[in-house]
């Protein structure tokens, strides 16, 4: 090889190394109303009754005193009985994780959670009230960004259903909270469905409508980055046991400054953890030493303005003097969750 087609070589491998997308994401359904401005009304399923509003991420339902945790994207397609045909398709490469073909064992009704890789974060994306799972669907499968996975429905387990005119899919962004979920949970709720891992309960994520509008307008968006930045509403001291976020999320652990006796977590408001910081001897008072010592959890930070505008909040409530924020019974359940080691 010549010395200059070597250099234009090495010239071309630079530029393509640099416009590479960090990570490849894409809408799950050919509803692309979202990356249209003004078109959220198209885009959003609402709540019966309800705004454009309800149909987004956030303290949306029941008049802002309850989460939800995905957004509800609209059909576009039926069929001439009126039912829903829109295919769902994979928003990422990555590998099918788990799918629930029993509507009624979940809220989530007909579901696919598949995971990913983005930027060195292990992440999951969730599809819900799905009508069909498309064929060759199942744990273990490698899929491609674009690939269809399942058929968009209004499958629920709740008494009043979803109806077949509000048919929408329901999607999440989130990150896997335990591992060691499969074990906790039965210990605390004997009737656990069968999902292991893989229920809701153990999935917290970020507002994925946000995520695809800075995916879109920034190919080169680094993810691991992008969730550094959500917002930390409180931060927690828990023991200095291996808890299995630690390895998951290595890219969220802060250098240690000697000897590790606890860990501060911080999260948002909805309990997404963000940061951890390994304390030292000379950053934990006696009264936090106390009570981890008895195992509790410990509200260290709470940012106010974050806290108080977020309504449906549950892992922190105001203290009774109404003067600072405590740990809900909720919080305490959730943080013990996040850092369970069997
Ligand atoms: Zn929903």
């Amino acid at each position: 090889m010549s010395r200059r087609r070597f250099v234009a070589l090495i010239v071309a491998w630079f530029v393509a190394a640099a416009t590479a997308r960090a990570f490849d994401l894409g809408l799950p359904t050919a509803n692309d109303a979202l990356l249209r401005p003004g078109a959220d009304a198209e885009f959003f399923q609402p709540v019966i009754e309800g705004t454009t509003e309800s149909g987004m991420f956030g303290c949306v339902r029941s008049h802002g005193y309850r989460f939800h945790k995905g957004i509800d994207i609209k059909c576009l397609q039926r069929d001439r009985h009126g039912e829903p045909i829109d295919p769902v398709r994979a928003a990422a490469d990555g590998e099918v994780a788990f799918v629930n073909a029993k509507p009624g064992l979940s809220n989530y009704g007909r579901y696919i959670v598949i995971q990913h890789v983005w930027d060195g974060v292990q992440v999951c994306t969730l599809y819900a009230h799905l009508r069909e799972v498309a064929a060759g669907i199942s744990a273990g499968q490698p899929v491609k960004k674009g690939q269809v996975i399942a058929t968009l429905g209004h499958s629920a387990n709740t008494r009043e259903g979803i109806s077949r005119e509000r048919a929408h899919l329901h999607f999440e962004i989130d990150l896997l909270l335990s591992p060691n979920f499969c074990i906790w949970y039965p210990k605390h709720v004997p009737d656990a469905p069968p999902f292991g891992n893989f229920n809701g309960q153990n999935l917290a994520g970020m507002d994925p409508a946000a995520v695809l509008r800075a995916h879109a307008t920034n190919p080169n968006l680094n993810f691991a980055e992008y969730v550094s930045k959500q917002p930390i509403a409180f931060t927690a001291l828990v023991g200095a046991r291996p808890f299995p976020w630690l390895k998951l999320h290595p890219e969220q652990v802060q250098p240690a400054h000697g000897p590790t006796l606890a860990y501060e977590i911080g999260l948002t408001a909805w309990g997404l953890p963000v940061a951890v910081w390994p304390r030292v001897a000379g950053e934990i008072s006696e009264s936090q030493h106390r009570s981890l010592q008895r195992s509790l959890p410990v509200l260290v930070r709470a940012n106010d303005a974050e806290l108080s505008q977020w309504t449906c909040g549950e892992l922190v409530k105001r203290s009774r003097s109404g003067d600072g924020w405590v740990l809900t019974e909720h919080g305490k359940e959730w943080l013990e969750m996040i850092t369970f080691v069997p």
